[in-house]
């Protein structure tokens, strides 16, 4: 069994934790106006602007965007999978022709001998044109479902810091899963890495992240 991931960084951990109403945890200052842990306007945006850095799934978002959601290392996009789709469905479609339709309830009142097993034949047919044209090109929904990701530069493992920009790109899932392995199988022959949501604890109860 293995420990869920729990990536999520508390105030209080960050911060410690204070009696509401009695000193700012930011600052240390009397907290008055009817306050509870932050004394200003501008320690509260201390605390914001601090724990958007520390929570990951803002911190992803600004790093895809700042990489123009767009693969560091390949230059992958969503176009480029929207426009690969779009292209692989049209060479499929081409090549498996026309789906047959069943008869339509109106040709059903007309016809009273409809030849079901003609009718189950060219399907099974026009299938398997299909199958084999998704064999040749690919599946443009199971090939082509590349998504963002965003990767450690220097892995948490190695020392590289968790929430710094600096440290992390935007990478494809082709990419992200080649590095990874490559990563995985340098460090064979160390120590196991441990669990992530562990070495991400430590690092912001202690030492640098006091
Ligand atoms: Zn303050
Ligand atoms: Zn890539």
């Amino acid at each position: 069994m293995t420990a869920k991931r729990d990536l999520t960084t508390t105030r209080k951990q960050v911060f410690g934790d204070v009696e509401p109403g009695t000193e700012c945890r930011i600052c240390g200052r009397n907290v008055e106006d009817g306050r509870r842990k932050v004394c200003s306007d501008y320690c509260d945006n201390i605390q914001t602007a601090v724990m958007g850095m520390l929570n990951w799934s803002s911190l992803r978002r600004r790093v895809i965007d700042r990489d123009d959601e767009t693969c560091t290392q390949c230059g992958w996009d969503r176009e480029i999978r929207r426009r690969a789709r779009e292209h692989i469905r049209g060479l499929i479609a081409e090549a498996a022709g026309e789906q047959p339709t069943s008869p339509s309830m109106k040709e059903l009142g007309e016809q009273d001998d409809v030849d079901w097993d003609q009718h189950r034949q060219r399907y099974r047919e026009w299938r398997e044109r299909r199958d084999a044209a998704k064999d040749k090109y690919g599946d443009p929904e199971r090939d082509f479902g590349r998504s963002l990701e965003v990767d450690h530069i220097t892995p948490i493992a190695d020392g590289g810091h968790p929430f710094d920009p600096g440290n992390l790109q935007t990478l494809c899932t082709k990419c992200h899963t080649e590095k990874t392995a490559v990563e995985n199988s340098e460090r064979a022959s160390t120590p196991s890495r441990g669990d992530l949501s562990r070495e991400l604890t430590e690092f912001v109860t202690d030492g640098s992240g006091k």
